[in-house]
């Protein structure tokens, strides 16, 4: 019957939770090469969750780095392929978990493409976001009988630290389906687009956070309670020299330079199960704190580009990615 449908759902859905309860997860994604380009790849090999970067070496000899992570996805991935890895995490949110994902890597290295999709959109290009959507209304749908859920969304942009949470419209709105995530996320790409230049590529620079916010009421304990689930798109990652910018440019840079560490301190702190997290020192991770640590589940999407004239940033992407991962060493990452 229906209700049996549910305990058995429920019950798969509890044992995928507890198996990712307090646990840090990353994925690392390679984006294809884009039409046009077409330079030689710096991708050496990728074997389920290994990956080999081939870098160049001043004797002219090709050196190799080869990391580990939970997951490699490789160019020809699809949209599909991601979201199922990221599902259960994602519907935990309806049994009241607490979950982060965020996407981090260069700028161009597809952390939008993952997390809400390419400009022209098609259903099946669609990203994490709105197919993370999608399904929280689909499994709230089918546990109708057993749960009442009221679920409600904000987006909010984190453009240099000190303005940090001060977001004016970073209003809470209710939504009962995917339209109404469209239509709200629409408005949110439209108002980041107004005024032109100066905000041109100013998405690179900022992080832009979709929050989902979850109230489930249990109809045979009358029991009430919250989830909250954190999508971000991270500032690009690339390492700006001081030399290179001055003024507005080198404030933003240090701005990003600043939250960006701060988060791999925060998850790396977490990920020894340190007794002291400094969530403190930037607004990113404080806004975040209650969705990172104790029983909250996070996952970082870490992308690199193919192109051999990124491996510099690909190399240091992936350090970064690897301090903040709780993957067993394997033979692959001792013999780097
Ligand atoms: P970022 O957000 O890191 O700056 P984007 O998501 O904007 O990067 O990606 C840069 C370009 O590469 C975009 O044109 C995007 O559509 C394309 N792209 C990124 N990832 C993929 C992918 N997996 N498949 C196809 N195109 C991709």
């Amino acid at each position: 019957s229906g209700y049996h449908k549910v305990l058995e759902e429920n019950r798969k859905l509890y044992n995928q939770v507890q198996d990712l309860k307090g646990s840090i997860r990353v994925y690392c994604r390679v984006r294809p090469f884009l039409p046009g380009q077409g330079s030689p790849s710096t991708v050496g090999s990728i074997d389920e969750g290994n990956i080999t970067i081939v870098t160049p070496s001043k004797s002219g000899k090709e050196g190799q780095k080869t990391f580990s992570f939970n997951k490699v996805f490789g160019p020809s991935a699809t949209q599909d392929e991601v979201f199922l890895d990221t599902q259960p995490l994602i519907r935990s949110v309806l049994d009241g978990y607490n979950v982060c994902i965020f996407a981090y890597g260069q700028t161009g290295s597809g952390k939008t493409y993952t997390m809400s999709g390419p400009k022209n959109m098609t259903e099946q290009t669609q990203g994490v976001n709105y197919r993370a959507l999608g399904d929280l209304f689909k499994l709230a749908e089918q546990r109708k009988g057993t749960f009442i859920y009221d679920i409600a969304v904000q987006m909010i942009e984190i453009y240099n630290e000190q303005n940090g949470l001060n977001v004016p419209d970073a209003s809470l709105v209710r939504v009962a389906s995917t339209m109404d995530v469209m239509e709200l996320m629409n408005v949110g790409q439209k108002n980041r687009a107004v005024g032109a230049t100066a905000l041109n590529d100013r998405s690179s620079r900022s992080h832009s956070c979709l929050t989902v916010h979850v109230q489930g009421r249990d109809l045979t304990s009358g029991t009430i309670f919250r989830g909250c689930m954190h999508l971000v798109d991270l500032a690009g990652s690339e390492r700006v020299y001081k030399s290179e910018v001055t003024g507005e440019r080198l404030k933003e840079a240090q701005h990003i330079n600043k939250s960006l560490s701060a988060l791999g301190d925060v998850i790396a702190s977490l990920a020894q199960k340190n007794a002291h997290v400094p969530y403190r020192n930037s607004k990113l991770t404080q806004l975040l704190q209650d969705s990172l640590g104790g029983q909250a589940k996070t996952l970082m999407f870490v992308h690199i580009s193919p192109e051999s004239d990124a491996v510099g940033e690909t190399i240091s992407t992936l350090k970064f990615a690897e301090r903040v991962s709780t993957v067993e060493l394997g033979a692959a990452r001792l013999n780097k």
